[in-house]
This record gives structure tokens, C-alpha cells and sequence, in this order.
């Protein structure tokens, strides 16, 4: 399989730190974003316990089968961040948002928990690929409020599940079928928040390299305020059989 990716973050303008962290593992084909919350940089470290658990667990169990071990390692990245929350008072309720995309064979497996995305632009339909485990997205599905009524929802963010937070998670898993050709987007709410689907998508579908199309949007979310940390990270399938 011949991809190439363009991974950016940006602390945006009103934040005092970027709680976001991106990885990138090329040759695993693995891609994730977290996205940290907790109160005094305990965010940052949220995000980098459940990143790092997940690195770790890929090298001690092997990839035989994707699903399993995704579903593995997320579990042991809740628990070891919950363990780091238990043992440190200053990180006491810190958590995490976890998306994970790993490419093997011709198919991408997709583990995720929390509010950030990923979407895929497969010739020109656009689709967000992952479920918002958000009050506001649940109240969606349940036909309590409408797409439109939900944007000004002062819910706001709250989330219904975290790593680190959340004993008994209900991980977000789907097999993608890839083409040449495709794009994927894995981003936090510091995009989405700011920036709209359609946005998202016309971006996605100009003939920019990957880091433009990266920094375009990561522009568009700080023209709108930048109200959060923005991480942005653009795939694209180049050729299957390879
Ligand atoms: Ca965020």
C-alpha cells in the first residue's frame, strides 16, 4: 500500500497549552489523535499515557488480528490512565479522547472513543466515520434536538466517555474498506467545533498536497476564533496493491 499523510497540531489562540497529540507510525500503518482534558497540564498528560499504552501494547501483542488488538489496547489505555489519575492528586480526574485508525491489507480498522472525528472523502462522498460520544450527539440520535438546535445546545462539549474516566467503555470499532485514492481526516473538536462539515469537506476535496489541505484547515478553525487546541491529520491512499 503506497500513502502518504501530513499530521499538524496547533495550540490555537485561546489556550495556554495544546492538550492535543497526534502519532503517527508510518510503517504500522497507525495513526491516532487524542485529545486531553483535566486541569493543570493534566490534559497533556492524559492524552500522552493513552498514546504511549497504545504504542506499547502494538509492540508486545502483534497485529494478528486488528479488531482484538484494538479493542486491547484501548482497554489497557483506559485503565493506565486511570491508574496515573488514582496516583497523583493534581491529575485526579484527567481523561482523554482516543481515535485510532490503523491501515493493514487493504482495510482500516477504526477504534475510537470521545469527540474527536475521522471522516473519509471516497471520490466525492464525504462521511464521518466515527460516532460523537457526546450528551449532544446522544440527544441527536434519541430525536431530542435537532442538528441545528444542537449547535447552540449549552450542553456544550460534555462527554458521555473518556479514557481514563469511563470504567466501562463502549469503544466506537468499524472495518473500512480502502480505494486509491481516498482521504481521511483524523482531527479533534478544536476543528469541528470551529469549522463546518461542509468546510471540512470542500478542503478535503481540493487537489492540495497534504500539507496544505492541513494548514488550510487548521486557518479556517483559527479565523473562526481558534478557541481550542487544533489537530489535523490528513491521509490519502495513493495505490492499494502495494
Ligand atoms: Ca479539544
Amino acid at each position: 500500500m503506497k500513502l502518504q499523510f501530513c499530521a499538524k497540531t496547533d495550540i490555537g489562540l485561546a489556550r495556554k497549552t495544546n492538550e492535543d497529540l497526534f502519532f503517527v507510525d508510518e510503517k504500522q500503518g497507525l495513526f491516532i489523535v487524542a485529545d486531553g482534558m483535566g486541569g493543570h497540564a493534566a490534559g497533556e498528560i492524559a492524552s500522552q499515557i493513552a498514546v504511549e499504552t497504545v504504542c506499547q501494547s502494538l509492540q508486545t501483542t502483534g497485529l494478528a488480528n486488528p479488531q482484538k488488538w484494538l479493542s486491547q489496547a484501548v482497554e489497557k489505555a483506559n485503565q493506565a490512565v486511570e491508574r496515573a489519575a488514582n496516583s497523583n492528586k493534581a491529575w485526579q480526574g484527567m481523561g482523554t479522547t482516543l481515535t485510532i485508525f490503523l491501515l493493514q491489507q487493504q482495510q482500516g480498522y477504526l477504534a475510537h472513543v470521545g469527540d474527536s472525528r475521522i471522516y473519509r472523502l471516497h471520490n466525492s462522498q464525504f462521511d464521518q466515520l466515527s460516532d460523537d460520544h457526546s450528551l449532544v450527539s446522544e440527544q441527536i440520535r434519541q430525536g431530542i434536538l435537532t442538528p441545528e438546535q444542537a449547535e447552540t445546545s449549552t450542553l456544550g462539549n460534555i462527554l458521555l466517555q473518556a479514557i481514563g474516566i469511563t470504567p466501562e467503555l463502549d469503544i466506537c470499532q468499524k472495518t473500512i474498506p480502502l480505494s486509491s485514492g481516498d482521504r481521511f481526516l483524523l482531527c479533534s473538536d478544536g476543528l469541528t467545533n470551529m469549522v463546518s462539515d461542509t468546510e471540512i469537506k470542500e478542503t478535503l476535496k481540493q487537489p492540495n498536497t497534504l500539507s496544505t489541505t492541513c494548514d488550510v484547515l487548521i486557518e479556517k478553525a483559527i479565523a473562526a476564533g481558534g478557541k481550542d487546541n487544533i489537530t489535523a491529520v490528513v491521509l490519502q491512499i495513493n495505490q492499494l496493491n502495494q
